[in-house]
């Protein structure tokens, strides 16, 4: 691993939070640190549901028994779940500590791992506690993608869709050629368009108070159906979330004139040809579905005043934030893809 941090910093020790199934796949990765620096590694399980406090605990209370401070490093190795919460336990451990991120999913490379944002998920609700505070660091490796299953390869083109939709058409153009989603066909340039875009994004807007709304493009929907599915076998990944929340939000911004039908119909068949809804549609009502699916688009952060808060698209290539939908508008946008 080359990381221009570790070789222009004195660090006395270095912990490192793994993804258990990415530790077993890479054992190596990490032999030429060890040699140079005393190495605590901490494993966690895969899966959403252990992006938690209990997590969290665990971890500060290693970094605690081992002494880490602020001239130790945390390096996060794995996904966005990986990233979130390593991310989140080094900015709140001594009121924070330097972190590198070192993404090995496609979601992780172009989105968690770049722009600050860390946190936990709080019961089902996703990343209600967290900080803003950026790595010192982002070490891109596209040998990750190489091992990647498919449906997590998808995942992060859910957000790769979203950066071409919101910022860049002629990335939109590109994409539009891809009959299916493998490791080969997703070009590195494609990914650094994605981090530049969002890296411009962040330093005007760090904290989320405007400009960077436009991120969420797809996410409101997008975050309440992952909330849904958050207990179901199997759940909905984030990407896919995205992706579907993106086909909604893209009826919205069809309904609220900003995008033209065929615009919508090009973005949903698009959309729709790689991501579904999925066939468990929980085992409940369609009527108790709505009610929590509802409750969850009103838990997102965007939303004040009781309102249902979407970014929407103005075009391809252009997003419009801030717009506010009722409950109506949301569940029948939704329903366009049920
Ligand atoms: P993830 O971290 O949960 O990883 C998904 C699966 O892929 C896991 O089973 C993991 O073990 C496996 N995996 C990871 N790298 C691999 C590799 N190279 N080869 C084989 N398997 C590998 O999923 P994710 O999609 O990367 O991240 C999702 C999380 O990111 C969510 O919690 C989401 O909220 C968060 N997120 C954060 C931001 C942000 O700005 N902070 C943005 C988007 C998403």
């Amino acid at each position: 691993m080359q990381s221009n941090y570790i070789n222009s910093n004195k660090i006395n020790q270095i912990g490192i939070i793994a993804d258990q199934n990415v530790l077993l796949l890479f054992p190596f990765y990490f032999d030429e640190l060890k040699k140079n620096f005393p190495c605590h590694i901490f494993t966690l399980l895969p899966g959403e549901n252990n992006k938690c406090i209990d997590e969290a605990t665990y971890l500060w209370q290693n970094l605690l028994e081992h002494n880490f401070d602020k001239d130790s490093l945390i390096v996060n190795f794995g996904g966005g779940l990986i990233t979130d919460l390593g991310g989140f336990v080094a900015s709140t451990f001594k009121r924070g500590i330097p972190f590198i991120n070192v993404p090995t999913t496609l979601l992780g490379m172009i989105d968690a791992a770049v722009g600050g944002k860390n946190g936990i998920n709080l019961n089902h609700a996703k990343n209600m506690v967290g900080t803003f505070c950026l790595p010192q660091e982002v070490i891109i490796d596209t040998q990750f993608l190489k091992t990647l299953p498919p449906y997590e390869l998808l995942n992060g083109f859910g957000e790769l869709i979203k950066y071409a939709l919101i910022g860049n058409a002629n990335l939109w153009q590109e994409i539009q050629k891809l009959q299916s989603i493998h490791c080969q066909n997703i070009k590195k340039e494609w990914i650094d368009n994605c981090i530049h875009f969002k890296n411009e994004i962040v330093t005007i807007d760090m904290e989320d108070r405007g400009p960077r709304h436009i991120l969420n493009f797809g996410h409101t929907i997008g975050h309440a159906l992952e909330s849904c599915f958050m207990n179901s076998e199997p759940t909905l990944s984030h990407g896919h979330g995205v992706a579907l929340g993106m086909v909604s939000e893209s009826f919205l911004s069809y309904q609220h004139k900003l995008l033209s039908e065929e615009e919508y119909l090009t973005i949903r068949r698009f959309i729709l040809q790689f991501y579904s809804f999925p066939k468990n549609k929980k085992q409940i009502s369609e009527e108790n579905f709505k009610q929590e699916f509802l409750k969850y688009c009103h838990l997102d952060k965007k939303n004040t005043h009781n309102n249902i808060n979407i970014t929407m698209l103005e075009g391809i290539g252009k997003a419009s934030p801030n717009h506010n939908i009722s409950e109506d508008e949301c569940w029948q946008s939704l329903s366009s893809i049920l």
